[in-house]
């Protein structure tokens, strides 16, 4: 089976995330946020993508 969005863990740690004030946007902290290196439509503002990967990672 393959997920297809968040996980309801995932949601919550992003409702969590935006009651702290903290950042919910992964393209920031991500290595893929280039435009020639991802294409995803969600980039630069995504809350949450399966591709993410830290920077420095
Ligand atoms: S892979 Fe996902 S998190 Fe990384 S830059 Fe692209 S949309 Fe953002």
């Amino acid at each position: 089976m393959t997920s297809h969005g968040p996980s309801r863990i995932d949601l919550l740690r992003i409702r969590v995330k935006r009651a702290l004030g903290l950042s919910v946007i992964l393209c920031d902290s991500c290595k893929w946020n280039w435009r020639s290196a991802c294409h995803r439509r969600e980039r630069p503002h995504a809350t949450w993508c399966p591709d993410y990967s830290k920077k420095g990672s």
